[in-house]
């Protein structure tokens, strides 16, 4: 290889990449350009790109340079020689002497007869591998390991490339369709189809129920403040500007869009938290992107206005984004909205001032995005509804956090709801009355007087300890995820953290955090809870948590596949700076380590080794760590709990994961509405499987916490109780409840109600009987 090293290869190549995207308006020429530049800064005498047909099988060559250029448009399946080996094992591909190669394959168009070194590097959308690039010498060559490294970063960029490609070759054929039906229904109208009257007219005293999303508990009832009405359907109109006057507005609307969004981030970290607030670095990556900023300059070029240009680009990657199967994905279009609309407001030299709000308003909007909610004065919004926008939107998640009633997704809400309308929203059931009648505003009132009454009951109980009243002493903890979680858990009267899902700051990065920067979060974390235990998990990916940055298999079971721990184990790089980025932080507070999808013996003596070894290295960097760290496990898998005795002598303590622990042991996956019924608790041998683990822990004397969805209900809590738990773990709002339940139920009682349990036959005779048994205990004073 000449010179420069393979990162700096890598990098150099990367930006010319970058550049040459810029400048072509296609996926064909942008490809024949890398092919080219890839060739001559490898020094390779041929470099093809295949992209995968939609059939995931055909491998069709794109883009070459040193093959024949009839064979641009060659096909072959993936089962044939050594670009389709690339796609089959997902991995790299290399050989200095291709044609003894066992997966060989002589293709007679490409004349490559001559050709004796091969190395080939797939490329992936997601988790699904979408191409190969190869790159392949006359001489037999061995490719070193930072060739291998700055060809995988290249296909890395060549894989975005072709998605975004394909992402807006989609929006396009979307916007056909669209035309198509927009031109059907017109031709229906004007042949004399029934029409909508105009809705808005009596909108402000219509009278209504409509439904959504219910995104955060609680009612409010009040005046309503509508924000956007139909923004985006607002056609743009703009004077004609010279090109450069056009290209100038959209520099300074940028430089004003990064100044307003550093303005956001830093209000967002101080009236939530810094974790909250990472929603508005990304918009900052995005404002200080290239290709972002390129592709709305040549739409300039074209001979577009600015702000045409910014809706057009900013409408392509909304589009893409809405089309992600992925939900957490699809919600991010509403982050390119909030975007475009403030390099929109920036063009036009606006300034929103919705602090100007009156008090105790209900907003009513299309859809509402991270900046809507920062820059209002959340003191004087007491609900939400919107149209569009799911559980996962960074709004919700603010709503939540703020403790704001709210329901997205509510259908026609905007058509419906006028200025002086009164509306009632329910974010508990999802339910949102506009104009409801005396009787509705009546029956609120009664469940709010209930709720908050409710409320205070619970919040009276939240300093007093979760003590039967033949004084057991139980454990409450909270599930949290996001550091806005810390704040919810105070208020909710946790003790402790009982299992901090790290998967979630992973997931609001572009790329794996290293050990500084997790560090720095988990000590937040630590800090957030002085004197209280704090049990952190290392990464629980696979199943149904992906990182859009971390290439996955695509697996028939992912449930049963390569998930959790096994990553961590496999992808030790990734595992290591985990643990050292707990450990740096461990100083801060009382850190506990848990390691999830735990199935046996091996497992824990391999895990506590690497972690041994982990110790070892930041005791030579001089780095101090919590010695006396405590080490358990989840027990989630039915493996583990048949061998829970020998587990408990290796660990510290254990933690039953039940939402896991159901689905395995029931062969029932946990997010499958179809086979919902299945996923039951109370199956005989789930709780028989929880009995087992609790005995075991006792046997050895280290505490089990229970940590899963199950012990939410108040009347599971108890029961759990009644069988040896002590410990519990859950979201947050769950805990009042709970609290109360286990301070209105004996411990005696508790081990009644168990021992019945555990002696029926039936998951139906079980729920039965707790039904019975929580009216009576409802019953009691
Ligand atoms: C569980 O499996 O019960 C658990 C708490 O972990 P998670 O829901 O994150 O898989
Ligand atoms: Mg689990």
């Amino acid at each position: 290889m000449p010179e420069e090293t393979g990162a700096q290869l890598g990098l150099r190549t990367l930006e010319d990449i970058s550049a040459l995207i810029l400048q072509s308006h296609d996926l064909q020429e942008t490809l024949a350009n890398i092919v080219n530049l890839v060739a001559k800064r490898m020094a390779t005498d041929v470099c093809s790109i295949y992209l995968l047909e939609e059939d995931g099988e055909t491998l069709r060559l794109h883009a070459t340079r040193g093959l024949s250029r009839l064979s641009v448009g060659i096909t072959m399946k993936i089962s044939e020689g050594l670009t389709g080996l690339a796609v089959e094992t997902r991995g790299v591909v290399a050989t200095d002497n291709a044609p003894l190669h066992p997966r060989y394959k002589y293709f007679r168009q490409t004349k490559e007869e001559k050709v004796l070194s091969f190395l080939g590097v797939p490329f992936f959308e997601r988790n699904n591998p979408i191409g190969v690039i190869v790159v392949q010498n006359r001489e037999a060559r061995t490719f070193t390991p930072a060739e291998v490294s700055a060809l995988s970063t290249i296909a890395w960029q060549i894989s975005s490339i072709v998605s975004n490609a394909k992402l807006l070759d989609s929006v396009r054929k979307k916007e056909e369709e669209r035309a198509f039906y927009e031109a059907e229904v017109e031709r229906l109208k004007q042949t004399g189809a029934p029409q909508e009257s105009s809705p808005a007219k009596r909108a402000s005293t219509r009278q209504a129920m409509l439904s959504g999303i219910g995104i955060a508990p609680g009612f409010s009832a009040g005046k309503v403040t509508i924000l956007n009405r139909g923004n985006s359907a607002q056609p743009v109109v703009e004077r004609a500007r010279p090109r450069a006057e056009e290209h100038k507005r959209l520099k300074i609307a940028l430089e004003k869009a990064r100044i307003q969004t550093i303005y956001l981030e830093k209000r967002v970290s101080e009236m939530l938290s810094e974790a909250d607030a990472a929603i508005f670095h990304s918009h900052l990556m995005i404002l200080e992107d290239r290709g972002f900023a390129g592709k709305i300059s040549s739409l300039i070029d074209e001979g577009l206005g600015a702000q045409r240009a910014v809706s057009e680009v900013v409408g392509q990657y909304v589009a893409a984004f809405s089309q992600m199967a992925d939900p957490y994905l699809r919600e991010r279009s509403a982050d390119m909205e909030d975007i475009g609309r403030r390099l929109v407001d920036a063009l036009n030299g606006h300034q929103r001032s919705p602090d100007k709000l009156p008090e105790n308003r209900i907003i009513i909007a299309r859809e509402l995005l991270p900046s809507d909610l920062a820059t209002m004065d959340p003191g004087k919004v007491i609900g939400i509804a919107t149209e569009k926008g799911n559980l996962n939107a960074h709004a919700a998640i603010m709503a939540r956090a703020l403790g704001i009633p709210a329901v997205f997704g509510v259908e026609g809400l905007l058509k419906q709801v006028g200025v002086r309308s009164f509306v009632i929203v329910d974010g508990t059931s999802g339910c949102v009355y506009l104009n409801p009648d005396q009787s509705v505003k009546l029956e609120y009132q009664r469940l709010q007087g209930e709720y908050d009454q409710k409320q205070r009951a619970l919040e009276g109980i939240r300093e007093l300890p979760a003590e039967t009243p033949d004084g057991c002493r139980v454990n409450l903890l909270a599930n949290i995820g996001l550091l806005s979680d810390v704040r919810v858990a105070h208020l909710n009267g946790a003790e402790g953290v009982g299992l901090y899902r790290t998967e979630f700051p992973f997931m609001t990065r572009r790329s794996f955090p290293d050990r500084e920067v997790q560090a720095s979060v988990y000590q937040k974390v630590l800090e957030g809870f002085p004197g209280m235990p704090v049990t952190i998990r290392t990464l629980d990916i696979g199943g149904d948590k992906g990182l859009s940055y971390f290439p996955h298999p695509k697996e028939d079971n992912p449930f049963l596949g390569w998930r959790s721990i096994r990553v961590s184990l496999e992808r030790q790089d990734i595992f290591r700076e985990q643990l050292a980025g707990i450990l740096i932080a461990s100083p801060h507070g009382r850190c506990n380590l848990m390691f999830p999808l735990i199935s046996g013996v091996d497992e824990v003596r391999t895990i506590k080794g690497i972690l041994e070894e982990v110790k070892e290295e930041l005791r030579r960097d001089g780095k101090p760590f919590d010695e006396e760290v405590k080490v358990g496990i989840m027990v989630e898998l039915p493996a583990a709990v048949l061998v829970a005795d020998q587990l408990a002598r290796e660990v510290d303590y254990f933690s039953i994961g039940t939402n896991d622990l159901i689905q395995y042991t029931l062969a029932c996956d946990r997010n499958n509405q179809k086979v919902r019924k299945w996923y039951d608790p109370y199956h005989p041998a789930v709780l028989q499987a929880i009995k087992r683990v609790a005995d075991a822990a006792a046997g050895a004397g280290i505490p089990a916490t229970l940590c899963g969805e199950m012990a939410a209900e108040p009347i599971n809590a108890v029961l759990l109780m009644g069988m040896g738990v002590r410990s519990f773990s859950l979201s947050a709002p769950c805990l009042p409840r709970v609290k109360e339940a286990i301070r209105r139920t004996p411990l005696s009682r508790a081990r009644r109600i168990a021992d019945r349990v555990l002696a029926l036959e039936t998951a139906q005779g079980i729920r039965g009987y707790l039904e019975g048994v929580e009216k009576e205990l409802g019953a009691e004073p």
